[in-house]
């Protein structure tokens, strides 16, 4: 208790962070972005998560978890994507330049930097669960990885895909083929509609020897779904990773 109440709070009030950036996306989504203040940052693995406190000190124990969006290789600053949902995400669009908030992190075994022998990275996401596929893929960027990937992203139809002008960017700078699954298409889509089903993944999983792991992060009824779709595919257990944004 005295570690969690009163040593973790003392800490994140030493490392503070700065508002630089509030910036609106699709979907009720914010795209915040951090500088530190004062210190060198924080370094993570892309996919990993931090605590977020705003609009309170540290002491107050008023936290929310966050996956980190923001590419692991620019320690300068940390960039989060928040959907609204709720009393805290409400407020995320109130915050102003300038303002000072905390961070405690990183935490979470989410990321494939603890699986290098990977070939193929395929990374399955509906709604706000591509916020750690956005730092894994700006990470590839800064990394110069020409690893081939795949992003299946749910979504419920054209307008509200978060990050799609930055996706179709990041297919020109990477190996990145982005499958876009909509529950409500347009009428003149030609894409795959839907859900992420066994059907879908089967078409686009790559074939052949090659070494793939698939990166989940979505909401859970999404989860379970793929996760059973994958092992009806007989995806080994051991190579499917999940993020659960539920604690
Ligand atoms: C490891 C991890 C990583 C995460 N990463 C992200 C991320 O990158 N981006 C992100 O956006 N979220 C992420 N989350 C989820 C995020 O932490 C929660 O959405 C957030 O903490 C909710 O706080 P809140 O006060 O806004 O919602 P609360 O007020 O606590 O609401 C919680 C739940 O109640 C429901 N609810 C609230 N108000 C209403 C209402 N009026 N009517 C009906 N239902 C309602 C919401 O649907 C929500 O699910 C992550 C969670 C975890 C555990």
């Amino acid at each position: 208790m005295a570690y969690l109440r009163v040593y973790k709070p003392w800490q994140m009030l030493r490392r503070p962070y700065r508002v630089v950036g509030v910036q609106p996306e699709r979907a009720s989504t914010w795209s915040l972005t951090l500088e530190p203040m004062g210190h060198g940052g924080m370094r993570f693995q892309p996919g990993q998560f931090a605590w977020l406190t705003a609009w309170r000190s540290p002491f107050a124990a008023h936290e929310h978890p966050f996956s980190l969006s923001s590419s692991s290789e620019q320690t300068d600053k940390v960039g989060f994507a928040i959907k609204e949902l709720g009393d805290f995400t409400a407020t995320i669009g109130e915050l102003q330049p300038g303002q000072r908030v905390y961070i405690d992190g990183p935490y979470g075994a989410f990321s494939p930097d603890r699986y290098a022998d990977v070939e193929h990275l395929v990374l399955v996401a509906g709604g706000v669960g591509i916020a750690p596929m956005m730092s894994i893929l700006r990470t590839m960027v800064d990394r110069g990885d020409e690893r081939p990937v795949t992003l299946l992203y749910g979504s419920r139809d054209w307008d509200s895909i978060a990050f799609r002008d930055e996706l179709a960017e990041l297919e020109g700078a990477l190996k990145l083929k982005v499958v876009h699954v909509l529950e409500r298409p347009p009428e003149d889509w030609q894409g795959e509609v839907g859900f992420v089903t066994d059907q879908v993944l089967a078409r686009h999983l790559p074939q052949g020897a090659v070494r793939y792991d698939v990166f989940l992060c979505g909401p859970l009824g999404m989860l379970n779904a793929v996760e059973a779709a994958l092992e009806k595919l007989q995806v080994p257990q051991k190579r499917i990773h999940l993020e659960r944004f539920d604690l």
